[in-house]
């Protein structure tokens, strides 16, 4: 052979196999910042999820305490690419203004939050930034805060690709949370590797559909148990219960889907314990499961890593 070609050949091969090696050294990294609903507890604190792939650190929801979780991993609130909505229950929400203006004030970010969620969303944006006009007038003239960092671009968004940059792409499919329309859950995608978030649902066929070859699923739970033991009453708990997911039913799902890992976060009620949760799930599911505590880490590589806060790091194949 032409030894210009084998050399060349020869550099090719290397090309190939360095973007291999570094391809497989890319990883997903998934924190449950809250893992619980509206009730306010402790060790629970409201929905909110942080996916960091690449360049790219992306929030899912902002229940209650998220700047608060976020600062416990030394996450700055500017350093924040994105804040996804699964779907505008309050619960989903109220720890949003904190992340916005806390992470502007205190933080000093000099740049647009950029917030995504269904119809509504622009809306809501728009009427936080009314509520909070007092304050952000008062932080730009005596706080000298950087204009530009209290700013919300905010949009709508439908079912499909709502997000794409540096490798990381971003898609919204449809859930089922009736009466709530839109609800959102969130496909991300990066390097291979994939993380599927349900947001607030019942049993979903379009989030079977979507979370095909998904190696993380994260999806919400209601225990029929925890409400029978706070004394919620038949009509409510029936309410609540017909908006969510029953352990059994998630088990089926996850049985379908087969992800390396179910996880569940977004835990109703937030007193539901493993034994109401795993062994129902049990009846319909027999694969990888963890049940998601505040801080629990996921990191998605060829095999995914947990690590829960002050427990020894578990390898699920
Ligand atoms: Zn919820
Ligand atoms: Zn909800």
């Amino acid at each position: 052979m032409n030894p210009k070609i084998f050399n060349r050949l020869i550099l090719l091969v290397a090309c190939v196999i360095f973007f291999n090696i570094a391809l497989s050294g890319q990883t997903i990294k998934v924190t449950l910042l809250g893992t619980g609903c509206p009730a306010p507890v402790m060790n629970r604190f409201g929905p909110s999820i942080l996916v960091e792939a690449g360049d790219q650190k992306l929030i899912f929801d902002t229940g209650r305490g998220a700047l608060l979780r976020l600062t416990q991993i030394k996450v700055k609130p500017k350093d924040i690419n994105g804040v996804f909505f699964t779907h505008l229950h309050s619960d989903h929400l109220v720890g949003f203004p904190d992340l916005w203006l806390t992470g502007w004030v205190n933080g000093r970010r000099d740049k647009p939050v950029q917030a995504f969620g269904p119809k509504g969303t622009v809306k809501m944006m728009s009427y936080l930034e009314q509520a909070f006009e007092y304050d952000i007038r008062i932080r730009l003239y005596d706080d000298k805060a950087p204009p530009e960092g209290v700013v919300i671009e905010a949009k709508d968004i439908t079912e499909g690709v709502v997000y794409e940059k540096n490798g990381v792409k971003l898609t919204a499919f449809e859930v089922d949370h009736q009466p709530i329309k839109p609800a959102f859950g969130y496909r991300i995608d990066y390097a291979g590797r994939s993380v599927v978030l349900s947001g607030d649902t019942r049993f979903s066929e379009n989030l079977i559909k979507f979370a095909k070859g998904a190696d993380l699923l994260i999806h919400e739970v209601v225990s029929p148990e925890s409400l029978k033991r706070a004394e919620y009453g038949e009509e409510r708990s029936k309410i609540i219960i017909d908006h969510h997911t029953t352990p059994e039913q998630a088990g089926e799902l996850f049985s379908i889907v087969k992800p390396k890992l179910a996880v569940y976060s977004h835990i109703v009620l937030p007193s539901a314990t493993v034994q109401d949760l795993i062994p129902p799930t049990r009846k319909t599911y027999s694969g990888p499961l963890e049940l998601g505590e505040d801080l629990t880490v996921f990191e998605i590589g060829e095999k995914v890593e947990v690590r829960k806060p002050n427990i020894p790091i578990k390898i699920v194949n």
